[in-house]
């Protein structure tokens, strides 16, 4: 039934960021309206330039593109093109308190890849790689949407929302799509709306680009991740180097990442092992992006979606991944329901909650890696049990190996990974494993 929030023939839809849930809601809009014969108009507003190097270009974060991510694009007839992907990745490697762990994807095929978000760290030489974000906006491009440079700096709230840019006009928008992240002030824009919008809770994290050179790259990571799983410093929930192209990127997440951690952690002899210090001397494109660590208050009102990071995302892992899921569930209310609060609370609300709730299992899971991590007797349990699994892993399923690729692919849903946990058996082994560290350092 035709209400006045239905998105009739012509209808204008503003998308705020073209970041990957931007421009995932225009792909996935475009294409839906063109299931039901409708015609819209779409308009990205995204003023970076995805092929610059640096932080200009750049939507700040590790660029692992999960399996499960992947695989839904390319289900969508969204393939990532090889000039795209820095590295495609195949295994992790934990680097512990007590020794190292070697982690093969369960499902044996190299299908993680590694990119960049915009056009390379700042001073990059040697150009070969396109964004990934720039790949997703121009494929929206393509389906049909248009891409304004300009940045949106005001909202008007009338009949229908207005927006404004350098004290000018320049929409008024049948439905807005906020998809702005947390690494501007945007945010301010749709709090000062009156709808009850606020910003998830953050905190800062830390990245930043090593040059190493390709070969060099490939000879100590070869195709993978490489993890730490160290207690020191304190406020590291893990850091990850992650092979690209010439470079490495290292990224840290935490409470309240700074140059103090920093240090602290490259100088942990696992990272001394693998960065050699001429490296380590170097000047490095860095950043302190933000990430999410709760879902923002009110993600929806009449004529208004907030997808992605600004609205609910998931913790720590995947966020690009989360991107897809919230821009998939707020183009289908948008399109075959509607565009009021209802039609949101409705068709939009139950994805934005399951991401919520799944998060909660996150801490769970979280809390149990840090216990791990942290208290000696139960890191050599685990590194023991992981490494018999490896061993194994042809006759039986590798079931505390396939968690924690899950839980830092980012691969599977935190209450999956909490529920393969409750397995007794598995408990068995680490009890096990826990007594015979516990004998071998008493004796
Ligand atoms: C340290 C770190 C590491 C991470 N690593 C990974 C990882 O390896 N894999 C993964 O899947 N996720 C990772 N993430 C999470 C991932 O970066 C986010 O989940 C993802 O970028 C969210 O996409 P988005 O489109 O919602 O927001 P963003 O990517 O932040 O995009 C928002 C866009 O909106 C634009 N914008 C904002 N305001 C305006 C305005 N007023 N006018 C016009 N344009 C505007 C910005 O320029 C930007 O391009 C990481 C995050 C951090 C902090």
């Amino acid at each position: 039934m035709k209400s006045e929030y239905t998105l009739n023939d012509n209808a204008r839809i503003a998308v705020i960021g073209g970041g990957p849930s931007g421009s995932l809601f225009s792909i996935f809009a475009l294409k839906m309206a063109k299931m039901i014969d409708r015609k819209i108009n779409i308009t990205v507003f995204e003023s970076k330039d995805f092929t610059r190097d640096g932080p200009v270009g750049c939507n700040r974060c590790g660029g692992v593109i999960s399996e499960h991510l992947i695989q839904a694009l390319s289900i969508e007839g969204i393939n990532i093109p090889t000039e795209v992907i820095q590295r495609s990745i195949n295994s992790y490697v934990l680097h512990t308190q007590r020794g190292d762990v070697f982690i093969e994807s369960p499902a044996a095929e190299k299908r993680i890849a590694t990119v960049y978000r915009g056009g390379g760290p700042k001073g990059i030489r040697i150009k070969e790689k396109q964004s990934f974000d720039g790949f997703l906006l121009n494929c929206a491009v393509e389906e049909g949407a248009s891409h304004s440079p300009l940045r949106i700096d005001g909202i008007r709230n009338g009949d229908k929302p207005v927006l404004t840019s350098g004290g000018n006009d320049v929409m008024e928008a049948d439905l807005v799509v906020g998809a702005f992240g947390v690494n501007s002030s945007t945010w301010k824009m749709f709090e000062g709306l009156g709808i009850g919008y606020k910003l998830p809770e953050t905190t800062s994290a830390f990245i930043t680009e090593l040059e190493m050179g390709f070969e060099s790259v490939s000879s100590t990571f070869g195709s993978s991740i490489h993890f730490f799983l160290v207690p020191e410093p304190g406020n590291v929930k893990f850091a990850a180097l992650i092979p690209k192209g010439n470079y490495v990127t290292l990224c840290i997440l935490g409470k309240d990442i700074d140059e103090k951690t920093v240090r602290g952690l490259l100088h942990t002899p696992a990272a001394r092992m693998l960065l050699p210090q001429d490296v380590l001397d170097g000047k490095f494109c860095k950043c302190f992006p933000k990430l999410p660590l709760t879902t923002a208050q009110v993600g929806f009102a009449d004529r208004i979606v907030i997808i992605g990071d600004a609205g609910s995302s998931r913790l720590f892992k995947d966020g690009i991944g989360a991107s897809y899921m919230m821009s998939k569930a707020a183009a289908t209310a948008a399109l075959f329901y509607g565009i009021s609060k209802q039609n949101f609370a409705e068709h939009y609300l139950p994805a934005y909650n399951r991401t919520r709730n799944d998060n909660r299992y996150g801490r769970f899971v979280y809390a149990v890696t840090n216990a791990y991590k942290n208290i000696g007797i139960l890191t050599e349990a685990m590194v023991n049990v992981v490494n018999k699994e490896q061993d194994r892993r042809n006759k039986e399923f590798p079931r505390l190996s396939s968690m924690l690729w899950d839980t830092f692919t980012g691969n599977e849903t935190y209450r999956n990974i909490f529920l393969r946990g409750t397995n007794i058996g598995m408990h068995k082994n680490l009890l096990l494993e826990s007594a015979k560290a516990l004998f071998r350092r008493s004796s």
